[in-house]
C-alpha cells in the first residue's frame, strides 16, 4: 500500500506552473526523501498533500483518501512539521505540551516528556525565548508525540549545530523504526537523505526526474570513464540508457543506466572504466551542474 500516491498532479500559482505532471508513490513504512533545488516546489508539494493548497490538476491520495479529504481521527494520523514552525510565543514549553495534548487524540504524554529530556528543552522556558534550533527540536518532539502513521517534515534538522543535529537525527531514526510508520521529508542535504532514507525522489524542472529505492537506483546507475577520440561523442550519446556525455581530458564521462559492454563495442572507444555512483553524483547529473 502507498502512504502517498500522486497521479499527474499539477500546481500553478496564477499562470506560473510550479509542478507539472507529478507521479509519485511513497510506500507505507518507507523513509522517503524528496530532493530538489531551492524553488523546485518541494514545500508546495507538501502543502498540497496537507490540503493547505488545492491542485490545479491531477489527483492525489494520502493514507488512501483523496487529498484534502482526511478528517478527524484519520487526519490525526498525519503530522506535518513545516520548515519554520510557528508557535504561540507567550506559552511556556510545558504549557504548549499540555495544550497540544488536550487537543490531540493520539497524544502520548510519556513520549513528549522523553523528547523534552532528550532535546534538553526546559518546560518553564517561554517558546518565544527558544533559539531557532530549539524550536526545530520542539516541533519534532511534538510531532512524534502524536504517534503519527505518516510524518511529513519540511527541511528537518536545518539550522542545527552538529551536536543537536546528531540528537535530532537519532530521535528521528528511532521514530522511523516504528512498523508501518512512513516518513516523508524534503531536504537539500544529500548526506542526510543518504543516511536516513531508503527511498528518494528528485524534483527538478517541475517534474519528478527519478524516484524509487535508493539502493536499487544507485545499483542500476553507472558512471563510466571512456577513453575515446572526440568523434565517439555522438555514438555514445545515442546508446540506450545514456543520459549525459561530458568531455574529459582523454575522452568522456558517460552516465546513465547503461552496460559497460555496450560502450566497449562503440566505434572509437579504447577503454572503459566503471566508477561508483553516489546520490550526490546522481543529483548533479540531473540538475545539470
Ligand atoms: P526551498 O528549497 O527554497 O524551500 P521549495 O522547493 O520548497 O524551495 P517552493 O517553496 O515550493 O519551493 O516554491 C516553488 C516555487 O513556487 C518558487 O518559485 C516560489 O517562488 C513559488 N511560490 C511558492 N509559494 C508561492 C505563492 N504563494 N505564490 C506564488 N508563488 C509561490
Amino acid at each position: 500500500m502507498s502512504a502517498v500516491s500522486l497521479r499527474n498532479l499539477c500546481k500553478r500559482y496564477g499562470a506560473v506552473p510550479v509542478l507539472d505532471g507529478i507521479d509519485l508513490e511513497v510506500p507505507a513504512g518507507s523513509i522517503y526523501g524528496l530532493l530538489g533545488l531551492n524553488g523546485a516546489g518541494k514545500t508546495t508539494l507538501l502543502r498540497l498533500l496537507m490540503g493547505f493548497l488545492h491542485p490545479s490538476g491531477g489527483a492525489g491520495f494520502l493514507l488512501g483518501r483523496p487529498l484534502g479529504q482526511l478528517e478527524g481521527k484519520e487526519r490525526a494520523r498525519v503530522a506535518y512539521v513545516p520548515e519554520q514552525p510557528a508557535f504561540y510565543p507567550g506559552l511556556r514549553v510545558g504549557e504548549l505540551l499540555r495544550f497540544v495534548g488536550a487537543l490531540h487524540p493520539r497524544w502520548d504524554p510519556d513520549a513528549a516528556k522523553r523528547y523534552l529530556d532528550a532535546f534538553g528543552l526546559p518546560p518553564e522556558r517561554k517558546v518565544g525565548a527558544l533559539s531557532t534550533g530549539m524550536r526545530t527540536q520542539l516541533a519534532l518532539g511534538l510531532a512524534l508525540s502524536t504517534q503519527p502513521q505518516l510524518l511529513i517534515l519540511d527541511e528537518p534538522a536545518s539550522g542545527l549545530d552538529p551536536v543537536h543535529r546528531k540528537r535530532y537525527l537519532q530521535a528521528l531514526l528511532e521514530a522511523c523504526a516504528v512498523p508501518e510508520r512512513t516518513v516523508l521529508l524534503t531536504s537539500q542535504d544529500l548526506g542526510l537523505v543518504e543516511r536516513t532514507c531508503d527511498h528518494f525522489a528528485l524534483l527538478h524542472d517541475r517534474r519528478i526526474q527519478v524516484a524509487g529505492p535508493i539502493a536499487e537506483i544507485l545499483d542500476a546507475e553507472r558512471r563510466l570513464l571512456v577513453s575515446a577520440g572526440p568523434s565517439a561523442s555522438s555514438a555514445l550519446a545515442a546508446l540506450d540508457g545514456v543520459r549525459t556525455v561530458r568531455a574529459e581530458a582523454h575522452g568522456f564521462l558517460v552516465s546513465g543506466r547503461v552496460e559497460p559492454d555496450a560502450l566497449r563495442r562503440t566505434a572509437g572507444v579504447m577503454k572503459v572504466q566503471v566508477l561508483g555512483v553516489s546520490l550526490e553524483e546522481l543529483f548533479w547529473d540531473y540538475v545539470g551542474e
